[in-house]
């Protein structure tokens, strides 16, 4: 088991935009769909150009007919971005928190790491996943923090993990969770 301190250097956080990020593969906050949508979905479609949603509709057909399932991932090429790949995955969207949210987006990270660790990606941003149109609450962004420590507690893969926060209130929310995290 990895320090803490060792946990905390594999993970950092930015603010800005995550299409722009040099790492092995981003996190789409994408919809069950597959085929696209607003907010981070939509830039990550627009920079990264068609092969995304080429490979989106392929899936789309081949895999999941009836769509993504909510917490559940799957990776693309990350066409003409920096990042070699995009792991799709459908966050919960949020109806008060009594229904399952909760474990539905904590599902969403770990899905996305499993990936990232099967097919040995080294470095991984996540956006705040749910936490734009889908209504999250930005103050639970402790989720995110607490299921990537985990998962880096007990794998080397991926060796770091960056946090892409786009506006002031969730830098903030997410630096005062990683320093409640680093203390514990
Ligand atoms: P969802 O439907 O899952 O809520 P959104 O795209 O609406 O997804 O928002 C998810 C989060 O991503 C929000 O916190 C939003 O501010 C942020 N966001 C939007 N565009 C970008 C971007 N280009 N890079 C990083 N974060 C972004």
């Amino acid at each position: 088991m990895p320090t803490a301190a060792a946990l905390t250097a594999r993970i950092r956080l930015v603010q800005g935009d995550i299409t722009r990020q040099p790492v092995a593969a981003i996190v789409n906050a994408a919809n069950s769909s597959l085929l696209g949508g607003s907010g981070v979905d939509g830039a990550i479609h627009r920079a990264g150009g068609p092969k995304i949603l080429e490979e989106c509709r392929h899936l789309r057909a081949r895999l999941y007919r009836s769509g993504l399932p909510t917490g559940q991932a799957v990776a693309t090429t990350g066409g003409k971005l920096p990042a070699k790949y995009v792991i799709h995955t459908a966050g919960p969207v949020w109806h008060g928190g009594r229904q399952h949210e909760g474990e539905e987006l904590a599902a969403c990270y770990q899905s996305c790491l499993k990936i990232a660790s099967a097919r040995q990606f080294d470095s991984v941003a996540f956006p705040g996943i749910s936490t734009g149109i889908y209504g999250y609450p930005k103050a639970e962004a402790a989720i995110a923090v607490r299921e990537v420590r985990q998962w880096l507690g007990a794998h080397a893969v991926p060796a770091t993990v960056t946090f892409v926060v786009f506006d002031d209130e969730n830098q903030r929310l997410y630096e005062q969770a990683l320093a409640e995290a680093a203390r514990s």
